[in-house]
Formats: C-alpha cells, structure tokens, sequence
C-alpha cells in the first residue's frame, strides 16, 4: 500500500464522502489506496500511528487529507507530528478549507502539496507523478475540473457498516448558480449534475443493500423540477413498495421555488420520511442586496407556510446573525416572522467568514471582525457589538436545547408568547446569568429553569408543573439518553427517521 486517504469527521456517524470520490477515481493506483477515517478528538499522536502502521518496507507512503473548517486545526497538529517523525512522508491535502488563501496557511507550509477545488482526477494524477516521476515542480495544484460523466461514483465503497450505522450522504449535482456572498458555493457560478439515471442507479444499489437514511448534498435540490421529481418517485415508489420499512430522504432546497408539480410530489410523503433544510438567511431585503442574495421574501414564507400545513416534510430553516447590514431589531423581525410560520426547527446560526467566500468586501465598510481561528466567527460589526454577538451566540444555544430539540413543545409558545425573539433573548439572559452554562445541561434541570423561569414571569407553580409534565413527564430519563444534536440512525424497520424528527413529529 503506498497511498492512505484519510481525514478528520465531526462525528463517527459522518461517512465522508469526499474521500470516498477519491478513491472511486483512482484507477490503477486504487489497488495500492486504503480508506482510513478518524474522529474529532482523537489524539494526534494516536492518528500519526495508526497512520505510519500503514508504511510498508522500502515503498513511498503518500498521506492525503481532507480538511475542512471543522478539522483543520487538529490536522494541523497531525501533519505536524507527522513531518517531525517521518518527514519522508508525502502529505497532500485537499478540501475547501486548503482550496483559497493558500499563502498564509501553517498546514499548507508543513505539507508537500495541495490540492485545491476538485480533487477527483487531479489527486491521482499527482500521486502518479510523486511515484513514478518526474516529481512535480509546484507545491499548489489548481484541481481540473473534469466532465461529470468522467467522474466514478462512490456509492459501492459504502460499507455494509456504513450502510447500517452511518449517514450516507449523496449528491445527484455539484456546484450552485446563486452567488450568497457568504457561502463558499457563491464561487461556483453554476450547478453541474451528475447523469440522473445512473446516479439512481446507485441509489437502488444502496437501497437494496439496506440503506433507508439518505442525505442529500446538493446545495439547491428544487434546482431543475424535471431531476428533483425523478428523485422524489425514486422514493416514493420505495415508501409504496414497502411501507412498513420506509426511506427517509433530506435535501437542501431554495424557499422561493416550488413549482405545483414539486409540491404535488412533496405531499405523498408520509409523516417522517422527507426533510427539507431551507435556508432563509435573512428576511431584511437591504441585507439579501448587500450580500447578493436573490431571494423572494413572499413567496419564501408562503411555500414555508404550505409546507408545514399542507405537507408531512419536518422542516429545518437556517438565518444567520451577523451579516453586514442586520441590526439586532431587524433580525429579532425576521426571527419572528420565521417562528411564525412555524418550522419544525430554526437552526440560528452566526456569521463565519470562510476562506475564499466574498463576504471579506464589507469587511471595512460595516466593521466586520472575525475571529482568527477556525471556525472564523464573527465577534462583532458595525451594529451589533461583541457584548451582543455574546447574547446571540447563547441565544442560539439555547434556542438549540429548548426549542430544536422538540423537548418542550407544548411549554415553548407559552415561553414565547407574543414577541419570540425578545421573551427568548430575556430567557437567555436569565439562564445564562443564574448557570454560567450553554453546555452540559441535564434535561431534567433545564426543565427546572424552565418552570423557575415561567413563575418568575407570573405563572403560578402548578400551572408550571402541569405544563412541564405535558411536555416530558416520564420520559425525561429516555430522551437525556439519546443523542441530542446528533441522529439516531438506527436502520431497523420502520425506524429510519432520525431522532430530533421524530420528537417533532410527535409533539
Ligand atoms: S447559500 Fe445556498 S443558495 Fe446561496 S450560494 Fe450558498 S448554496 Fe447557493
């Protein structure tokens, strides 16, 4: 073996599925690569070992990783170790957090090369070259971006243990049209899809090989109607054939684009099959101008408002804090004109300035500062002080714990009454004040603070109890068990909705 892929995943459950395109497209250096992932956390001397028990006596090892914003400071510390107890190593990184600003990166500085972009035929290529020569003269290789049909498809390198215990993440397109300034897909200009028919046919192969939780990629699903409901029959003719051992399907989809003939689609999904993450981002037209997002506010909050009346698809909804140009009034609007329309989750997320991504123009004009380090969030601006991005951050958190987790259903609209996003700040505020914690909260405490919370706004305490108990009364102990971010994937039948769904679905 002279070639090791690997990388760092957020979670066991993330399969990565970039470093299985790599070795799809190996060709006849595939025989000499194996796959190994680790998880965030792990030591690095422990991965720089497990990595070196891959060499083998007298041939070239070629190491390459794939970074990403949420790994690069712990690769970082692996190559590191790596170059200091084997530097004959060749390390070759990939992945859009090594893709721009090449020049003042430490990874970049410690490994032999990078690849930046597409990695599917150049990582090959320069492999090919580092053993057979001659040796690549460039440290920095711009990936060729090859016709999609050229491309392998990944899919069969799924283990049956993937299949079983881990999110298999798909794509059916590369690439999206829209230019959101703080996006890294801006940079795209255009989506590139992948040939329908034989990407379905990978899919049937995962089906019939037992796979029943399948996550879409594509950053706009409801791009092009004709595919997007080709793919909904794909798993609408499984939910038929097989009702009692159904799919669960979840794509990323632009609000302002759902032709009737999507919708029609859309409906037949029973209850826990289908989720949509929808990116709102912001509802204040003079922010969506400034960053360059085209969006239609109307039609976004109508199609939101038909799908969580008209269909069965668990909706997850993402705004950001921070943008140039959003003060905390004209976000706390936008947050209540969301939670009005009733998603299933709000997924509040804070400005980051990824590397590459145009945002970086208003840097100056509306005082956008980042933190240096990963994941590069934005501490302050122009209009929302660092004491306030504070307040959002926690806001976020434990918006997260109360209302996303689906935990207090019932007890949430009585906590947000007729302001969400002032009598959920005031919460926050109050927790945060009285625990000194936005982690580590048992569920049966938070419940407490809750109740301490509602009576200090004047409900009385039996009112309190009786409330809480509507919410999680006996259930407390099972549901603190199960992951709260994360996802049950359990694959027996008829379980393949993840957890978090279910708790909404059920509420
Ligand atoms: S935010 Fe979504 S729509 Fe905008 S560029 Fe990124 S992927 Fe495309």
């Amino acid at each position: 073996m002279t070639i090791l892929l690997t990388t760092l995943n957020a979670r066991y459950a993330h399969a990565s599925l970039g470093l299985r395109y790599l070795l799809a497209n190996m060709g006849a250096l595939q025989a000499q690569t194996q796959l190994h992932e680790f998880v965030i956390g792990a030591r690095s001397t422990d991965v720089v070992e497990k990595i070196l028990g891959y060499r083998q006596e007298g041939e070239k090892l070629i190491v390459g990783f794939g970074v990403y914003i949420w790994n690069v400071v712990e690769i970082t510390q692996i190559v590191a170790v790596l170059k200091r107890v084997a530097p004959e190593v060749v390390i070759v990184l990939g992945g859009p957090e090594v893709s721009h600003e090449t020049g003042d990166q430490e990874i970049i500085r410690l490994a032999d090369y990078v690849i930046t972009g597409w990695g599917d035929i150049s990582f090959p290529e320069l492999c090919a070259q580092i053993l057979n020569g001659p040796q690549p003269l460039m440290k920095v290789h711009a990936g060729k971006q090859p016709p999609m049909n050229d491309i392998k498809l990944p899919y069969q390198l799924y283990t049956d243990q993937d299949i079983r215990h881990r999110t298999l993440y798909v794509e059916a397109s590369r690439g999206c049209p829209f230019k959101c300034e703080f996006c890294l897909s801006a940079l795209d200009k255009t989506a590139w899809p992948f040939d329908i028919d034989v990407f379905l046919a990978e899919m049937e192969s995962l089906y019939q090989r037992g796979a029943r939780l399948f996550k879409f990629v594509d950053r706009t699903f409801n791009l092009n109607i004709k595919t997007s409901l080709k793919i909904m029959q794909f798993f609408l003719d499984k939910l038929e054939a097989a009702p009692h051992d159904p799919v669960f399907a979840h794509f990323e989809v632009v609000p302002d684009h759902l032709p009737d003939a999507l919708k029609e689609g859309i409906q037949k999904f029973p209850d826990g099959t289908l989720q949509f993450e929808i990116g709102i981002q912001s509802f204040n037209p003079a922010v969506q101008a400034l960053i360059s997002r085209k969006q239609n506010n109307d039609k976004a909050a109508e199609n939101i408002r038909w799908l969580t009346t008209q269909s069965h698809a668990h909706l997850h909804v993402d705004l950001i804090a921070g943008l140039p140009g959003e003060t905390m009034d004209s976000f706390a609007q936008g947050f209540n004109h969301l939670v009005s329309l009733k998603p299933h989750e709000i997924q509040f997320g804070i400005l980051k300035r990824l590397r590459g991504t145009p945002i970086i123009r208003h840097t100056e004009a509306y005082q956008l500062r980042f933190d240096p380090q990963p994941p590069y969030t934005i501490l302050a601006n122009q209009d929302i002080p660092f004491t306030d991005m504070q307040r959002l951050v926690r806001f976020a958190r434990y918006w997260d714990m109360v209302a996303n987790s689906g935990r207090f259903a019932n007890t949430l609209p009585v906590m947000l009454a007729d302001d969400p996003f002032a009598r959920f700040m005031a919460f926050s505020d109050w927790i945060f004040a009285n625990t000194d914690a936005t982690h580590r909260i048992a569920l049966d405490r938070l419940a407490a603070l809750v109740g301490q919370w509602l009576q200090l706004q004047g409900m009385s305490a039996a009112d309190c109890k009786t409330l809480l108990a509507s919410d999680y009364a006996g259930n407390a102990q099972h549901q603190q068990g199960s992951s709260h971010k994360g996802q049950n994937l359990s694959q027996e039948k008829g379980k393949a909705t993840p957890q978090r769904q279910r708790q909404h679905m059920v509420a």
